[in-house]
């Protein structure tokens, strides 16, 4: 990734969120982000960012506030497709992690997310629930996708939630 692109992202997406109040106690303040409760995805607001920024941003496509949404289903058939990708394999992902030691982290999420495509069962979601007993992952997903690519990208790990980190 560009590292001005880096730059401006973070400025989305780490915003201040939080001041100290009277009692010590940290309080939330209105940064411009909106959280979608039926989604539980959040709006980003770009108003941290220079008018030179906010050119740059749409000039390089990311997908801020892009939403994508999967069905349990559709997120076991994406993790067992990974398996059959030519390029990944869990050498190459330890390989990638030994590496971002020297360059850019890459975390231990590729890896995890690896070994949850080979240990999961292909199945189907099984009951009327909202979650999968088999695999925790929900019924449906929604993702804001510009915010996991940066995260993933910028070496965080999840170690749960294997729906939301499907684009890793
Ligand atoms: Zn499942």
């Amino acid at each position: 990734m560009d590292k001005g692109l880096f730059k401006i992202l973070k400025k989305i997406y780490f915003k201040k969120s939080y001041i100290k109040g009277e009692n010590g106690y940290m309080q939330r303040i209105d940064n411009g982000d909106k959280f979608d409760c039926d989604s539980g995805t959040t709006h980003y607001s770009n108003c941290s960012l220079s008018n030179i920024e906010i050119l740059a941003l749409e000039q390089s496509g990311y997908p801020v506030n892009e939403i994508v949404k999967y069905t349990h289903d559709e997120c076991i058939h994406a993790y067992k497709a990974l398996l059959e990708h030519p390029h990944l394999s869990i050498e190459n992902l330890l390989a990638a992690y030994i590496c971002g030691f020297s360059s850019f982290p890459r975390g231990r999420q590729p890896i995890l997310s690896y070994l949850f495509a080979q240990a999961v069962p292909e199945h189907k979601m099984i009951n009327d629930g909202d979650v999968c007993p088999v695999c925790s992952i929900r019924r449906n997903v929604w993702i804001e996708k510009g915010h996991k690519i940066f995260s993933c990208y910028a070496g965080s790990v999840w170690n749960e939630r294997w729906c939301v980190i499907l684009l890793n």
